[in-house]
């Protein structure tokens, strides 16, 4: 309180870099080559000629497909040409699913084509397609709301918005329309459904995604129509005359299939048995090439740690590109299963999944302990404009599950106010990456990881958190 009367410019001198940084957990020559790394990571084409080949060589590659395992060796290969220390793979079970031909249309009263896709795991139409009469909800909680006679024998259509937003914030909430609409759906008795695309553009690129039919349920199609029809079937809706609609959707479902979960690492010089595990997903959609979701991911992290390798890192910097991400972090939930044992070892987790827009802030989530190391961080990261942020990171969808176990992770949030415009489309390809905002995110992959591989102090697990 008593630094209140101080002039703020005292306050600033007496306090700053002195308190939070007082006790050097990272060495000096450490923090200079972070600079050093950063600038050179920010020079550097890496992490964009890494998604390049990946969607030009491999391109899109659902999980269980045959393209899947050539991303695999794909992903083996580079880290071998990379240097990389150590490489290998971890067997991960994923479902087999495959999209053939998807068309709609309406047929009454006004008859007029639709942009449609299916929705990842939904089941075929029958041959010739699926007629019926749509009627309509803002949301899936709508849904749930609807008496099942206004349902029975008809095409749910959920009509949830999502707008552009820096975070992506009106993804999680109307996302539920994708993943869960056709079960809900179903058990008031309708034949199909079709959402709204769970996206921000203004085009006939329908989105698709991820969807589940849960136990017991009889199975639904489901297709989601881009945003441009979604309005034009709103217009039609306010006619008041009834909406009839036949849907096509090809699809098949094989027996699972084994993918892997591909890890690269540069061994630690001091510390060789506590990791710094960065992450991306190899899988993607089938409709694109996987150029923002996630090629740019990989092309990051692989890059980060090969820029690190030459300063011969003190701890082991692990680069785990996770299997089937899409399908609900099948990949991750494998890799968590099969390192229980060994959890503790990892002392700062995060994955790279937003796009390849710039990084604006850094947050963590690491015990209190800690976070000197992370305030030498923010220090090395500021010239590449990317603010301090809070304490409360998730880590990315396939580190997010690592916290309950103890694992403290961070995250660099990236600008992703049109990653929702391409998301799960066909066009999510290489164009929409640009070099210099990639190797932005490059260099400050690179300074996490290498600072807190440098840290001299014991790095430690979460706190635990206190039963309710
Ligand atoms: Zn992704």
């Amino acid at each position: 309180m008593k630094s209140l009367l101080l002039p703020l410019t005292m306050i600033g001198a007496l306090t700053m870099p002195s308190m939070t940084l007082a006790n050097d957990s990272v060495d000096k020559a450490s923090l200079e080559k972070a600079h050093q790394l950063r600038d050179s990571a920010l020079r550097s084409n890496l992490g964009y000629d890494i998604v390049e080949s990946l969607t030009v060589e491999v391109g899109p590659r659902l999980a269980g497909t045959p393209a899947d395992l050539v991303a695999v060796a794909w992903a083996e290969d580079k880290f071998k040409a990379l240097g990389f220390d150590k490489v290998y793979k971890q067997p991960v079970e994923v479902r087999h699913w495959e999209r053939g031909f998807a068309k709609a249309s309406v047929t009454a009263p006004f008859p007029q084509p639709l942009a449609i896709t299916a929705l990842g795991d939904s089941i075929a139409t029958p041959k010739g397609g699926l007629k019926g009469e749509l009627v309509f909800f803002d949301s899936v909680d709508e849904l749930r709301q609807a008496n099942p006679k206004d349902v029975k024998g008809k095409i749910v259509y959920i009509d949830a918005r999502m707008h552009r937003h820096l975070e992506g914030k009106e993804y999680s909430t109307t996302v539920a329309g994708r993943s869960i609409g056709s079960s809900v759906a179903s058990k008031k008795g309708a034949i199909g459904l079709i959402i709204r695309s769970i996206g921000t553009d203004s085009s006939r690129f329908p989105h698709t995604g991820n969807m589940n039919y849960k136990d017991g349920v009889n199975k639904i199609p489901a297709g989601a129509i881009s945003t441009s029809d979604a309005m034009m079937l709103m217009q039609m809706k306010k006619r008041g005359l009834p909406i009839s609609i036949n849907m096509e959707l090809e699809t098949r479902a094989y027996k699972p299939k084994t993918s892997y979960n591909v890890i690269g690492e540069i061994t630690g010089s001091k510390y060789p048995d506590e990791y710094i595990l960065i992450g991306a997903h190899l899988d993607s959609w089938d409709e694109g090439t996987g150029a923002l979701d996630d090629g740019a991911g990989v092309g990051i992290v692989m890059a980060a740690a090969h820029e690190i390798k030459k300063l011969k890192p003190k701890r082991t910097i692990r680069v785990v590109l996770f299997a089937n991400e899409e399908g609900g972090l099948i990949g991750a939930k494998e890799y968590r299963k099969a390192n229980a044992k060994e959890l503790h070892k990892i002392k700062l987790a995060g994955e790279s999944d937003f796009g390849a827009r710039n990084i604006w802030r850094f947050d963590s989530q690491v015990h209190p302990d800690n976070l000197d190391v992370m305030a030498h961080i923010n220090k090395v990261l500021k010239p590449l404009s990317i603010n301090s942020g809070n304490n409360k990171a998730g880590g990315g969808p396939d580190v997010s599950i690592l916290p309950e176990k103890g694992v403290p992770v961070f995250s660099l949030r990236q600008d992703g106010t049109d990653y929702f415009d391409y998301h799960h489309t066909p066009n999510d390809t290489l164009d929409k990456i640009n070099p210099t905002e990639l190797a932005q995110n490059v260099a400050a992959w690179a300074v996490v990881a290498y600072v807190t591989a440098q840290a001299d102090e014991k790095l430690l697990p979460l706190p635990k958190k206190k039963a309710k």
